[in-house]
């Protein structure tokens, strides 16, 4: 029954577990020990260049595997994984995995960038530049394949920190996107101070083009603000083809979406390139 219920079941609950706290204390112990055995995989979904139609890249999405194999996504476990600072390992294991991923792609001809997203605690208590010079180290990894996406607040929140690191980062070839851009509280201040290469819209703004007048101001506002500062808009959330027409038309460069692809394991996503299906430059 727990299978039917939506993906934030785990396999783990118990039926009688009906106390909140007890529930968060034996989630919070099942995360623990996922993060000690690395009980983890990523699924990479495609992201589109739009001028050639090729894949440019794919973001590097984490998933949880659970005893009898079913994936529970990041929404049910990432609050917890934040409250309890488990995100920095399960971060590190992220960006270590996707480094060897991509590493994996480039000797098989495919050279897309591979996209990471980190929390912002990650700046508060980690060196970024030391985690990412050694994730790219040890995967042989030409670090210019490498991109980190951060939210806005993650920036804002740690402006020394984050732009201390950045500075370092840009140095050694790896990009920036803001991620969910236009949903923060952030002032558009570090957008000049900042070396950010891409702007990501967020979904909200995507889903609702069709029936929004304000959406569609603001997505046409982002992507002039992306050109005027040289930075590349990326919109997320492409679910269908009357959205991809409309950015299309306004000069988006990029988009991800399940339009083009869905997020998948790295194997089905060779595949996708080998059928033809994703063409790669
Ligand atoms: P995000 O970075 O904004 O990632 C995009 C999310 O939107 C993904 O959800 C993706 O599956 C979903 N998505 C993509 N295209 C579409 C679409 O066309 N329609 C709709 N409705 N949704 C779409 P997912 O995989 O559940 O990830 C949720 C969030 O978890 C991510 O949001 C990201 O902030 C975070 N996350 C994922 N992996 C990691 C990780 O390794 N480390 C950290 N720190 N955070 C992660
Ligand atoms: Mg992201
Ligand atoms: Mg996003
Ligand atoms: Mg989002």
């Amino acid at each position: 029954r727990a299978k039917n219920e939506g993906r934030c079941r785990y396999a783990f609950f118990d039926e009688e577990m009906e106390q909140a706290f007890a529930a968060t204390t034996e989630l919070e112990q099942a995360l623990r020990r996922a993060v000690e055995n690395e009980e983890f995989v990523l699924h990479y979904q495609p992201q589109i260049d739009l001028a050639s139609g090729t894949l440019c890249g794919v973001e590097a999405l984490i998933r949880w595997v659970q005893p009898g194999g079913d994936l529970v996504h990041p929404g049910c476990f990432l609050p917890l994984a934040e409250e309890t600072g488990l995100i920095a390992p399960m971060t590190v294991w992220s960006l270590r995995e996707a480094c060897r991923q991509a590493a994996r792609w480039q000797s098989d001809g495919i050279h897309i960038r591979v996209a990471v997203n980190l929390s912002g605690v990650l700046f508060r208590q980690h060196d970024v530049h030391r985690l990412v010079v050694d994730a790219t180290t040890e995967a042989g990894l030409d670090p210019s394949f490498l991109e980190l996406e951060l939210t806005e607040t993650a920036v804002i929140e740690n402006p020394e920190s984050a732009g201390r690191q950045l500075a370092a980062l840009q140095q050694m070839g790896v990009s920036v996107a803001i991620d969910d851009f236009g949903t923060g509280y952030a002032s558009l201040v570090y957008l000049t101070r900042l070396p950010i290469h891409r702007l990501k819209i967020d979904r909200v703004f995507i889903q609702d083009l069709g029936s929004s007048p304000g959406s569609r101001a603001i997505v046409k506002a982002i992507i002039a603000l992306g050109k005027n500062l040289g930075i590349r808009v990326i919109a997320e959330g492409i679910e269908r083809q009357d959205q991809l027409r409309w950015l299309e038309e306004q000069d988006c460069q990029e988009a991800q979406g399940f339009y083009f692809g869905y997020p998948v394991p790295p194997a089905k996503l060779q595949d996708l390139v080998d059928s033809g299906t994703l063409m790669v430059p």
